[in-house]
């Protein structure tokens, strides 16, 4: 039974890393007809940010990632939120400690940190324990009394010196030296709290996971986890790891511009608290991403499918994803990228869909428009932009008759240099004659009608179009003038080239 977690801490919002750790998850557990879990690690009462959980479970849900089982879905190894699991992990930490594999440990923060202090590389292990204040060191009377007052952390024992050796099924054979490792916190008696250490592998091992993808910042971590399966005699039932590469940093040497941070850091969407006091902070969803091209282009930060294929919806992942060949270096963060795959799933997507999302947009405008027309527009505009949500201002033309002096001043150098040094009286005459030709319905023959004009007069394509672009649309660039032409119909078309000529 193939059965995957994403384990998140409600810390924050979600971003890119957090995100395709879901997703290879999910990908995962489905590519294996496996279960995919979300489990909610809220140990860290210090880091704790209460609207996470519910922002998790709507990120997850906006990008189509529906665990089967989690604090919402319920199932039957519940309860899913590590804060509701407390006397759980009290009893393994217990074992731990009648079995030897733990001690109390009673330093303070004030007393560790001032050691820091004079040994930087300071390790609570084989060499140091023996010197500090825990249950090895103190008399039972005095480690009874501290136990009952509550303040104590309970700490794992680790072996002096012993290779620890796991299998990475994207990095293979993985070895650490317990002495190179700390004996850590797994449990603070003051809250009665698990640490992440403990909670999560006991989590793993009563949820029945059988793989462990996660991100490469908990590849140190392993071995400690490791130790722990061993310790609590768990070790047949060991979750299989895999860790994935980071994501680096967009290209540029350095530090990075505020910018391209910003895109870098981007959540799904904004979490409330991130707003307070800062420049609103855009996530995928605002800058107008839809899912499945967040999903694809995510899927590809550190995967790469056999051949060149790029675009994948998300059942196409699932059937071509491939744990093992994830790869072992980092995969280099492009929102370039990102926005290409964006424009890619446009151009992919029927005109009709697009329309509909096109008219909801327009109407919380206010803006009343046809199924139709917004059809057309769309099928004119969707290689121009890289989301939806820029049609209406990219295409602005199609809503609204320009503002022929406001583009004017935007678009002089273009004019003067294209366009403006050939507009002459006589011009003008022939250009004021236009609107009967634009009275066809269809690009087709529109064309046709301006081509035989333009042949009866001498004049070639460049003499007149640039300025019948203009006249529709404000601006030097668009779609095909045929199409916008037709789309615009004979009346408007007729206004338009007067009040350019006014
Ligand atoms: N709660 C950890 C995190 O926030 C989970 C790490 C793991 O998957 O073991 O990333």
């Amino acid at each position: 039974q193939v059965r995957l977690r994403f384990a998140p801490s409600p810390t924050g919002a979600l971003h890119i890393g957090g995100v395709r750790t879901a997703l290879y998850n999910y990908l995962f557990a489905k590519k294996m007809g496996g279960t995919f879990i979300l489990r909610i690690e809220d140990t860290d009462r210090k880091r704790f940010v209460a609207e996470a959980e519910d922002y998790i479970n709507e990120a997850l849900a906006w990008l189509g990632l529906t665990p089967d089982e989690g604090v919402v879905e319920g199932g039957e190894y519940g309860p899913y939120r590590q804060s509701d699991r407390k006397a759980i992990y009290a009893k393994y930490a217990q074992q731990l400690l009648d079995s030897g594999y733990a001690y109390y440990a009673f330093d303070t923060a004030e007393e560790l940190d001032a050691i820091r202090k004079e040994e930087p590389n300071f390790k609570y292990g084989a060499e140091s324990r023996m010197k500090l204040r825990n249950s090895l060191t103190l008399s039972q009377e005095e480690v009874d009394q501290l136990v009952a007052s509550g303040d104590y952390v309970v700490r794992i024992l680790l072996p002096a010196e012993e290779e620890i050796v796991f299998e990475d099924m994207i990095r293979g054979v993985v070895r650490y030296n317990s002495r190179d490792m700390d004996d850590k916190v797994l449990y603070k008696g003051s809250e009665q709290m698990p640490t992440y250490h403990l909670a999560n592998i006991v989590d793993d091992y009563l949820m029945k996971i059988s793989h462990v993808v996660r991100g490469e910042e908990w590849l140190p971590s392993t071995p400690l986890h490791v130790m722990l399966y061993r310790y609590l005699g768990w070790e047949e039932s060991r979750p299989a790891f895999a860790h994935l590469p980071l994501i680096l940093k967009p290209k540029g040497n350095g530090k990075l511009s505020k910018r391209d941070a910003a895109k870098f850091e981007m959540p799904v969407f904004p979490l409330d608290f991130e707003q307070e006091g800062q420049e609103k902070i855009k996530g995928f969803r605002e800058w107008g991403f839809a899912p499945a091209p967040v999903l694809n282009f995510l899927a590809l930060l550190g995967w790469h499918p056999e051949g060149d294929r790029e675009m994948f919806s998300l059942e196409e992942l699932v059937e071509a994803f491939d744990i093992e060949k994830v790869s072992k270096s980092g995969a280099r963060f492009d929102f370039e990228k990102a926005r290409w795959f964006s424009q890619q799933y446009l151009i992919a997507t029927e005109n009709k869909v697009l329309a509909e999302e096109l008219q909801r947009i327009l109407s919380s405008q206010g803006k009343d428009y046809s199924l139709a027309y917004l059809e057309a527009v769309a099928g004119m505009l969707k290689e121009r932009v890289y989301f939806l949500s820029e049609m209406p201002v990219v295409g602005q033309y199609f809503f609204a008759a320009p503002n022929y002096e406001e583009t004017l001043a935007n678009e002089a150098k273009n004019l003067k240099k294209k366009v403006l040094k050939k507009w002459t009286a006589e011009r003008a005459e022939l250009f004021a004659q236009l609107p009967e030709l634009l009275t066809a319905s269809d690009a087709a023959g529109i064309k046709t009608a301006i081509t035989s004009f333009m042949e009866a007069n001498s004049l070639g394509f460049g003499d007149l179009l640039p300025f019948l672009r203009f006249a529709l649309s404000g601006t030097m660039k668009g779609p095909d003038v045929f199409e916008m032409a037709a789309l615009l119909g004979a009346e408007e078309n007729k206004n338009r080239i007067q009040a350019f000529m006014a």
